[in-house]
């Protein structure tokens, strides 16, 4: 720190930010507690890594990183137009879907504007509203774990300019049914931007999952559906999400708001593979259901209140502020994530590893 750093340099709004609550990478935790880490099951990251057809593009794309990438995106674009029958024009790229949020918050919030969105909730959610000076209303589940429907709808009588929530929520895991969602749609005001964050989808039971894409069509709402590569496609590192929205005219907007080349050579070519290696996906979404399962019995056998999840991890009630849990954890090289949000202090997070690192996250416990 300096003397001389101008007191009102930094905006009040950012200044009042909390430090973003990320996971610890594996070398830092062995530089900070001295061993290894043996279970990191912090951040929701997949155990089985990404398609082996992703690693080889991005190799491949190594010897050309001296031209820049397509800005555009335009391959992927119509790959992932194709896949999810919507034009290339709908489409946006980001440096992770969490670019993207801010892309969108840039285009889109006035200071004062009113967001609304669910408790417990991803960070970004909130934070990136609160950057732009917008008031953040969160509305908590129920105490069943169902999503706060009629809560929701109510907050919506008052226009807010924004509702974001994700679907599995992260952190709690349940997902909403379609039913809800279209319950929801209908008590919005038409001008009211609806993001509907699906970072976990991939892990809903297919019974459960319905199009969103295809609910949101029929609203007159303009949306935006966000997905990343980060979780079930196992490429956190790359930095790569999209975004499908309802009207190519937001997707103009955020193009101006983003950084131009956000995604990379190597994470654009390691994306567009991953999305063809279905049989990949496949075994990471078996076998993180069927470990999340395994688990979730295990946290209740211990007695542990466990949120019903359709996501890739747990989210428990350890009875008392659960960074205490984590710190001990810490000790035995297990990593989960303590929450800090009020009224869910005691309450972690636990991402399903490779069955492994469960059992030693069970161990430990
Ligand atoms: C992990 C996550 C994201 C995306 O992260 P990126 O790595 O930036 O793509 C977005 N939303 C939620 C709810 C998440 O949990």
């Amino acid at each position: 720190m300096t003397a001389s750093f101008p007191r009102d340099l930094i905006r009040q709004e950012v200044a009042n930010l909390p430090t973003y609550n990320a996971g610890l990478a594996m070398d830092r935790f062995k530089a900070t507690y001295g061993i290894d880490c043996l279970a990191k099951l912090d951040s929701n990251e997949s155990p089985l890594g990404p398609s082996p057809r992703a690693i080889e593009a991005m190799q491949q794309a190594a010897a050309g990183v001296a031209r820049y990438p397509d800005a555009a995106n335009m391959s992927l674009r119509a790959l992932v137009g194709e896949l999810t029958g919507t034009q290339p024009e709908n489409v946006i790229f980001g440096n992770g879907s969490e670019d993207l949020i801010g892309a969108l918050f840039r285009a889109v919030i006035r200071p004062q504007d009113h967001v609304v969105t669910i408790c417990p909730s991803f960070g970004l959610h909130e934070f990136g509203a609160l950057t732009f000076g917008a008031r953040v209303t969160k509305v908590p589940f129920n105490d069943d774990w169902s999503f706060p429907v009629e809560a929701l709808c109510q907050q919506l009588q008052r226009k807010p300019r924004v509702l974001i929530f994700s679907s599995p929520s992260n952190p709690a895991g349940p997902a909403i049914s379609e039913q809800q969602f279209r319950r929801i749609l209908t008590a919005a005001d038409p001008e009211t931007l609806i993001c509907f964050d699906e970072a976990y989808v991939e892990f809903v039971a297919p019974g459960q999952r319905f199009d969103a894409l295809a609910v949101l069509a029929e609203s007159r709402n303009p949306a935006i559906v966000l997905r990343t590569f980060s979780k079930a496609y196992g490429l956190a590192g790359a930095r790569v999400g999209y975004g499908i929205a309802s009207d190519p005219q937001l997707i103009q907007a955020m193009m101006k708001t983003r950084n131009p080349f956000g995604v990379n050579a190597l994470a654009a070519s390691a994306a567009a593979e991953a999305l063809k290696d279905s049989a990949h996906l496949a075994r990471v979404v078996a076998q993180a259901t069927q470990e999340r399962e395994r688990i979730a019995a295990a946290l209740s056998a211990k007695g542990f209140a466990c949120a019903p999840s359709q996501a890739n991890f747990l989210f428990f009630d350890t009875g008392a502020p659960a960074h205490i849990l984590a710190e001990k954890l810490r000790g035995k090289g297990v990593l989960i994530k303590a929450w800090q949000e009020a009224p869910y202090e005691n309450w972690a997070r636990v991402t399903m590893g490779s069955p492994a690192e469960n059992d030693i996250f069970l161990g430990a416990l």
